[in-house]
């Protein structure tokens, strides 16, 4: 019997014993391609050797020094490359240990920022449904999937919730994507309006779409028009790329290709690498000089905070991708595992949708194509498939989210930077006969 505490209660995961690559192997010996680096994690695959000897050493020298006493050189050194590529005008990295926790000091700071400079009334949060930005009571809050808020709803920050961009289902067919995402942007500028336009502290957003939506890819101008609006109220823009970030989409930063600048930037999953737990918000450098001018303290920590090993993982991870040039071979392999899915499952009658960018793709079910309906959300489509992969020797990242009130099914895909085109073209293979045996089987 286990007595670690799983997320399902009725059954236990078979062990994970030991990963090299692209693959993972359990107890049992059984061996798993990883076609999404768990959730979206693992940049490098599995026991890279550069980051596992920059682990050792950290270990050797400085295993752990607490923030309220010391920095430390490898902190120092993450920060200062983390600035060397953030978008315009970031200052400062502010080290966490995850991407909730990395959500949550940005909803922190975003709230500081408004108190040090006068305007303590900003006390609302907009964010988009079908979002994901994390399970702690402040990225809750933010995150739009009513099914995860239900149970805590009278604990959450105040905040509401407009449409992604997401037009697969909610652009109209006489819309062009550039009417498209002003209308999404008169959504957001309503909603601001209606809790006061000093009221608001920030607007939240994926760049692109993650765990909840299978992969949502903005239309062009859509963060351009959703800025200038946030830019007219003075409400921040707090970008989440834990996900989608670090290099996931083919750009370090995903939103270098929407054209924005975030006031603040939320990494973690690809930062790390999957090697130690470690989160990052990217903050302006007017956040945090009012700070710095004002109170001289962001009220927030952790005991984690900026940890040596941690940052010496991301440090070595973030120095492999540069120096192995894998964000080029990201763009153009990313397109060609576009190209394979599509020809692989583009004509499939259960698939509605595949979109993605890089290498973060997302395949969407549907009962029936031409009404996009979904299939019944208790027949749980997304872990009939997620099983069927497992017992193929895949490891995708099914998900049941939510389309307008209806629960959907979605598959994430999003390899390690590392893998061939072997790889995918093994991924497409065994994700369509798990797509087409789990389909058919809920069709039964
Ligand atoms: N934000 C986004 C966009 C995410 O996808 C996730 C996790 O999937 C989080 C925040 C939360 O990160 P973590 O699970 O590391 O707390």
């Amino acid at each position: 019997m286990t007595h670690v505490f799983h997320r399902h209660l009725r059954s236990t995961p078979p062990v994970a014993d030991s990963a090299a690559g692209m693959r993972i192997r359990d107890a049992d010996g059984r061996s798993y391609l990883d076609a999404s680096g768990g959730a979206a994690v693992s940049a490098l695959g599995h026991a890279h050797p550069d980051v596992l000897a920059a682990m050792h050493a950290q270990i050797d020298r400085l295993s752990y020094a607490h923030t309220g006493f010391f920095t430390t050189e490898v902190a120092e050194q993450l920060a200062h490359e983390l600035m060397r590529s953030a978008p315009a005008g970031m200052s400062h990295a502010y080290f966490v240990s995850g991407g909730s926790e990395a959500v949550e000091a940005a909803l922190k700071m975003a709230r500081q920022y408004f108190v040090e400079i006068g305007q303590p009334q900003r006390t609302h949060f907009i964010a988009r449904r079908q979002s994901y930005h994390g399970n702690t009571l402040g990225a809750l809050a933010v995150g739009g999937n009513a099914w995860r808020r239900a149970p805590f709803a009278p604990l959450l920050v105040p905040a509401t919730h407009v449409a992604p961009c997401y037009p697969y289902r909610e652009q109209r067919a006489d819309e062009a994507p550039a009417q498209y995402a002003l209308r999404l942007a008169a959504e957001l500028e309503a909603a601001i309006l209606a809790q006061g336009a000093d009221r608001v502290i920030a607007f939240v957003a994926e760049t692109v779409g993650g765990a909840t939506a299978g992969v949502l890819t903005p239309v062009a101008d859509y963060f351009r028009a959703v800025r200038a609006v946030c830019d007219k109220y003075g409400v921040l823009l707090i970008l989440d790329e834990v996900m989608c970030g670090m290099g996931r989409t083919g750009t370090l930063h995903a939103s270098e290709q929407e054209g924005v600048v975030p006031d603040l930037l939320t990494i973690a999953k690809g930062l790390g690498g999957g090697y130690q737990p470690v989160g990052a918000v990217l903050a302006q450098g007017k956040i945090v000089d009012a700070m710095s001018q004002g109170s001289g303290f962001f009220q927030h920590g952790h005991t984690y905070l900026g940890h040596p090993v941690a940052c010496a993982a991301a440090l070595a991870v973030q120095k492999v991708i540069q120096r192995d040039e894998l964000l080029p071979k990201v763009r153009a392999d990313g397109e060609a595992f576009g190209a394979m899915l599509q020809q692989a499952l583009g004509d499939h009658p259960r698939v509605g949708d595949i979109r993605g960018r890089g290498f973060f793709w997302g395949v969407e079910l549907v009962a029936d194509r031409g009404s996009k309906r979904p299939f019944p959300a208790a027949l749980k489509l997304h872990a009939a498939i997620k099983k069927d992969a497992m017992a193929r020797g895949l490891l995708c990242y099914p998900m049941g989210g939510t389309v307008n009130g209806v629960d959907g099914d979605h598959v994430l895909l999003a390899p390690p930077f590392i893998a061939s085109r072997d790889d995918l073209q093994e991924i497409t293979r065994l994700l369509s006969a798990s797509i087409d045996a789990a389909t058919r089987a809920c069709d039964a």
